[in-house]
C-alpha cells in the first residue's frame, strides 16, 4: 500500500502536469470543488500499472462512465474506437469545443469514441460549461 505522503506526491504530479483539468472533458477542477481521480488511463484490470505515466486526472463523470472500458462507439455505433488516451494523444487533435452549444465534439473516432463512452455531453456537464465560459474559464483557463 502506498504511503501517505507518496500518495499526495503523486496527486501533485498528475494535477499539476493536467493543469487541474480532467484531462478527457476538461472540466476546471478548481471551479467544482471536488477533487478529482486518479484514473488509470489502461485500467489494472487490464493490466495497467499504478505509475504516474498510467495516470491521468480525471472529474468524476468521465472517471464513473469510463470504468474499465477501453473503447466507446465512434459515428458509426461500432464499439471498436479505442478511448482517448492523455499520456500518448493530443488533445486538439482528438476534440473540439462548440461555444454555441457548448458541446464537445469528437474530430476522430477516437475522440467521439471517447466522448460517448464518457458522456462528455451529459446535460449536467453542459449546464457547469454554461458557468465556466461565462468566467472565460473553459475550455482554457488562464494560466495561473
Ligand atoms: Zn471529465
Amino acid at each position: 500500500m502506498a504511503s501517505r505522503a507518496r500518495e499526495l506526491n503523486r496527486r501533485k504530479t498528475v494535477e499539476s502536469r493536467a493543469g487541474r483539468r480532467c484531462e478527457y472533458c476538461r472540466a476546471p477542477q478548481p471551479a467544482t470543488g471536488i477533487r478529482y481521480h486518479l484514473d488509470h488511463v489502461i485500467p489494472e484490470s487490464r493490466g495497467g500499472t499504478d505509475d504516474v505515466g498510467n495516470l491521468a486526472l480525471a472529474c468524476p463523470t468521465c472517471n464513473f462512465h469510463k470504468s474499465d472500458h477501453l473503447s466507446g462507439a465512434d459515428e458509426q455505433g461500432s464499439d471498436a474506437a479505442p478511448l482517448f488516451n492523455p499520456r500518448k494523444d493530443r488533445w486538439d487533435d482528438h476534440f473540439e469545443f462548440d461555444p454555441r452549444i457548448l458541446q464537445l465534439r469528437g474530430k476522430t473516432a477516437k475522440g467521439s469514441g471517447t466522448v460517448n463512452r464518457l458522456q462528455m455531453n451529459h446535460p449536467v456537464q453542459i449546464e457547469a460549461r454554461r458557468h465556466w465560459v461565462e468566467l472565460k474559464i473553459y475550455p482554457d483557463a488562464p494560466r495561473q
